[in-house]
């Protein structure tokens, strides 16, 4: 039920799940993370709460990754499990996504991936996402997700991670929450204020049908169909 990512130049564990501390308020019954490294994607998630979670994770040593994205998940499709802890990912395992919301033509959508080739490993309407992404996925993330996008029915707020292009973070939004936080050198992705409000004050907060590419450098903020937005930036002026 809590949305949160990083790009910038720190290694983006800790940040990760501290941000999902602060979201912790919301109610989940999982938690996980995904990193882009120089190994390629790492996903580490559990059932349970956050302290199991970072149990998981001090059990090894992830390779360090500048940019990532965390989830606490509030199961709706698919009972709560490590295999249906976000992030979720394609059968290649490129792509990863979270996901807070509902897929309503989900059954449909996953028999077609199936049909296609697609190898399920959760029972998460979510992970019709991350499969239909590298469905369309033709060397350029930020039309891969419009395109997945075009194809899904209900409401969502995404963060999504790529290996193929391991710069960018793209979230996108539909009748669910997420926010933008714009730091120096760095950017940030939250379902809500709390989870990034330690690192910044300057905030893009997205409108149903909005969509953000984030780099170390820059928010480019448009449209789902790809049309280019200004969007006054928010500053935040009150404390947790
Ligand atoms: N529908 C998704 C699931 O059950 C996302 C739930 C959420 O918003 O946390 O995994």
């Amino acid at each position: 039920c809590g949305i949160i990512g990083y790009v910038g130049g720190k290694p983006s564990e800790r940040i990760l799940v501290e941000g999902l501390k602060k979201l912790e308020y919301r109610g989940y019954d999982s938690a996980g993370i995904a990193l882009c490294t120089e190994q390629g994607m790492k996903v580490v998630k559990a059932k349970g709460r956050i302290a199991e979670l970072e149990r998981l994770l001090g059990r090894q040593t992830l390779p360090p990754g500048t940019i990532g994205i965390g989830h606490t998940r509030w199961a709706t499709h698919g009972k709560p499990s490590d295999a249906n802890s976000h992030p979720h990912t394609d059968t290649l395992m490129k792509i990863s996504v979270v996901h807070n919301g509902i897929v309503e033509n989900e059954t449909e959508l996953r028999k077609e991936l199936e049909e296609q080739g697609a190898v399920f490993r959760s029972e998460t309407d979510t992970e019709v996402i991350s499969h239909l992404i590298a469905f369309h996925y033709a060397g350029d993330i930020v039309q891969a997700v419009q395109a997945a996008t075009r194809r899904m029915r209900g409401a969502y707020a995404l963060a999504v991670l790529s290996e193929l292009e391991p710069d960018k973070l793209v979230a996108v939004r539909l009748h669910s929450p997420l926010i933008i936080g714009i730091g120096d050198g760095e950017h940030f992705v939250g379902s809500d204020i709390p989870a990034i409000l330690e690192h910044t004050r300057d905030v893009y907060i997205l409108d149903d049908g909005e969509m953000a590419v984030l780099t170390r450098e820059e928010a480019r903020l448009m449209t789902i169909e790809g049309n280019p937005i200004a969007k006054q930036r928010f500053r935040v002026n009150w404390d947790l």
